[in-house]
């Protein structure tokens, strides 16, 4: 297991594993962009707190149409902060100043002398990667590079691909699996105090490239047997393309989508993208479901997923 600053804490202990996660509402009405890019009004990072230790951030479609959704989840001795958005630009992308204020706010709460900010990637593509350059030199920050060449040794999925690797933020003790399909370093994570699945861009309600199929199927196979096993509230991935059309998406760069469906989905939602798995076979293109689309890249496209958001 990771330990991360969990030498000592000097504050009250909140017992994050106190029993079962509770599904809360999601009570919330995402950003989603404007009929205008130069007239949105809406905050360059949208902030909702799930929970007092859990808060779920959306990055502004006008400054990148990915409108990336990033989790940050407090635990006793440090934070996690899972991607870092779509922008490097602190001036345009405020990500830095955006967590630092939401951890100063966590501590008046829940003081502690020493806290750290852990960072961490559900896959390396550009839209979850692009702050991290933001946390560099932060005191008390371990920014993780969310490549193969890095992640693979950090969590041991190199030398152990089907172990589950725990990182400890203090009593709370986040599970990662490694799923590959969409990416080679795909991580998805389960957090036991909410009961939240992570699963980045292997499974949201949009278009799910997949670049490895045989890779993809194992991971979901895997994710069901998972869920199997825990009580998951929410499986929740970083966009939403989808209309709330069946098997209607939003057309690529979209920076208006004021019909989006809720960014939540649930385990037999993973079970419906399996059972499609065998539907479409070894037939590559855009196979669209009711709350997906199934984008099966060629065979032979090796890396070509690289470029993919
Ligand atoms: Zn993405
Ligand atoms: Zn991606």
């Amino acid at each position: 297991m990771q330990q991360f600053y969990a030498e000592r804490v000097d504050g009250t202990w909140i017992d994050f594993a106190a029993g079962p996660p509770v599904a809360r509402p999601v009570d919330v009405t995402w950003i989603h962009g404007s009929p205008a890019a130069e007239h949105n009004t809406d905050p360059d990072i949208q902030v909702f707190a799930y929970d007092p230790h859990t808060v779920i951030l959306r990055q502004n479609k006008a400054i990148d149409y990915e409108a990336p959704f990033l989790f940050l989840l407090f635990g006793n001795s440090g934070a996690v902060l899972i991607d870092t958005g779509a922008t490097a630009s602190a001036e345009y992308f405020p990500l830095r100043e955006t967590v630092d204020a939401l951890i100063r706010r966590w501590l008046q709460a829940h003081p502690r002398s020493e806290y750290g900010l852990l960072v961490l990637h559900t896959h390396p593509h550009g839209d979850h990667v692009a702050g991290d350059g933001q946390f560099a030199g932060r005191a008390g920050t371990v920014v993780v590079d969310a490549a193969w060449a890095t992640t693979s040794e950090y969590f041991g999925f190199g030398a152990a691909p089907d172990a589950i690797a725990r990182i400890d933020l203090g009593g709370r003790v986040l599970e990662c699996l490694s799923t590959p399909g969409h990416h080679e370093a795909a991580v998805t994570f389960y957090d036991p105090h909410t009961g939240f699945l992570l699963t980045g861009d292997t499974v949201y309600p949009g278009r799910l490239y997949v670049s490895d199929w045989p890779a993809f199927t194992r991971s979901i196979e895997k994710l069901i047997a998972f869920c199997e096993t825990r009580p998951v509230t929410y499986v929740l991935g970083c966009h939403i393309e989808m209309t709330r059309r069946p098997g209607v998406d939003y057309p690529i760069r979209t920076t208006y989508q004021p019909d989006e469906p809720a960014l939540q989905m649930t385990v037999d939602q993973l079970r419906d993208v399996r059972a499609a798995i065998d539907s479409i076979g070894d037939r590559p293109g855009r196979h669209p479901l009711a709350d997906f689309v199934i984008c099966r890249e060629p065979d032979d496209a090796e890396g070509s997923a690289a470029g993919r958001p």
